[in-house]
């Protein structure tokens, strides 16, 4: 199984043999989000953060 390094704390990041360039992995040590940027050899970049409902001021009821 391939392996890339993760960009944040160095670990090993497994990726599995048919995923594709573009996909998202995570990393199981800091738990960071990871794009595969490239496949041989393995290649991640860190995906920034966002948050994913955009509410601009939080309504709590
Ligand atoms: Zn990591």
């Amino acid at each position: 199984m391939p392996t890339g390094t993760c960009p944040e704390c160095d670990a090993d990041v497994h990726v599995d043999m048919d995923t594709d360039k573009g996909e998202m992995v995570s990393c199981e040590e800091c738990g960071t989000n990871l794009e595969i940027v490239g496949l041989d050899p393995v290649e991640l970049d860190i995906v920034e953060e966002e948050t994913l409902d955009d509410d601009d001021d939080e309504d709590e009821y």
